[in-house]
């Protein structure tokens, strides 16, 4: 190609999202635990809506996707006209950059935040600005004395990913009346599995005028394949954030399947329950056996090894026996590992590599364990 025909400036700054791997070399069936799935899939009426809509896959969709927006107002308490769909949330992510952030401008987000935050901001020609954590925590200080005049935007992820701690929403509120130049926008992706009455920041983003709540249907609903999300937030922001979305952005097969999803609460409650309770157990487990974490909100449990060696190594271990978890140097956790919470014999299988691990390494170090 021609020398003179370059990208933006930036772009080629940008490293490549990563996904979880799904595969290990020589295994078959692997089992996955490192992309935060619903390990009891989507709503079976999900599936079924998706199939029906396979039969009118020759009309373009609705591009105003107002039965998705509609259903998903009842649901939450919210007005639809606030509600804006995209694929994925990352595709709302995207937008909020283009749309805010530019060059000169800085995009704040957390330490240990979800990468595409500083992804979508050079995308944009944005500046992404890391901002310390305490002791993999959102520090709401901090990014109060981040924000400058340059600031646009501020992403919190809440519960975050990949530590699965959260901040109370009254500090979320501090944040946007301290830095009222910027969009704050509140990932909430993991919101249903925080349980109690949390809203994901529903309600801030209802009463103030910089709040903006992020939503998926790929964690929960188990429909991370159908790619959708939505934002909600101040009706001006929307309306700008409407001008650059792309008209048929969401699918046929994904606006019903996602339609479907939302109305079965049945299988958002049962999947919350299970994630609660085996959350715990994993959690308790893995301490048991000499791996802390730190008390997760999300569907996810941040395993702490000693050093990024001990982590790396029991990767390999759970490798070796087919398991796949995520390793998260690239989000400043070298020494941890996210594992996904899956079923009850998942866990059990997680736990018990990890305990097999565990005793290897202390017998190799010296350590003697009664029998
Ligand atoms: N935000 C956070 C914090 C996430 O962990 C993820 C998924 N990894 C997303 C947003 C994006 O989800 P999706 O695009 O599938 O809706």
């Amino acid at each position: 190609m021609s020398q003179s025909i370059q990208p933006q400036p930036g772009i080629m700054d940008i490293a490549l999202y990563e996904p979880g791997a799904a595969h290990v070399p020589g295994r078959g069936e692997a089992l996955k635990l490192s992309s935060n799935e619903n390990p009891f899939g989507p709503s079976p009426k999900a599936r079924d809506a998706v199939i029906r809509a396979a039969h009118v896959m020759h009309r373009y969709p609705p591009t105003d996707h107002a039965s998705l927006r509609r259903a998903i107002g009842e649901v939450h308490g919210l007005d639809p006209d606030r509600i804006i769909c995209g694929v994925g949330s990352d595709e709302i992510i995207h937008f909020l950059c283009q749309a805010y952030a530019g060059p000169g401008t800085e995009v704040l987000f957390t330490e240990h935040g979800f990468l595409m935050y500083p992804i979508s901001a050079m995308a944009a020609g944005a500046t992404p600005v890391r901002v310390r954590e305490r002791a993999r925590t959102t520090d709401i200080d901090a990014l109060i004395e981040g924000a400058t005049a340059a600031t646009r935007l501020v992403f919190v992820a809440n519960p975050n990913n990949p530590t699965g701690t959260m901040v109370p929403l009254s500090e979320l509120e501090r944040l946007a009346r301290a830095v009222p130049q910027a969009i704050i926008a509140i990932d909430a992706a993991y919101a249903e599995y925080a349980g109690g009455d949390y809203d994901g920041g529903a309600a801030l983003a209802t009463e103030l005028p910089n709040v903006v709540m992020l939503r998926t249907f790929s964690k929960i609903y188990g429909l991370g394949g159908l790619r959708v999300g939505w934002g909600y937030g101040p009706r001006e922001v929307i309306d700008v954030l409407n001008r650059i979305r792309g008209p048929f952005n969401l699918s046929g097969p994904a606006l019903d399947g996602a339609l479907a999803a939302v109305m079965d609460r049945e299988h958002v409650d049962r999947s919350r329950a299970e994630n609660a309770r085996m959350r715990s157990w994993l959690a308790d487990a893995l301490a048991e056996r000499g791996v802390p974490s730190d008390p997760s909100w999300a569907n996810f449990v941040l395993a702490r090894f000693d050093d990024e060696p001990a982590a790396a190594a029991c990767d390999e271990a759970l490798r070796a026996d087919g398991i796949i978890v995520r390793r998260v140097a690239g989000y400043g956790l070298p020494e941890c590992l996210r594992i996904t919470v899956g079923d009850e014999a998942s866990c059990r299988r997680v736990a018990h590599v990890i305990g097999r691990f565990m005793t290897d390494r202390a017998a190799g170090s010296g350590t003697e364990r009664p029998a």
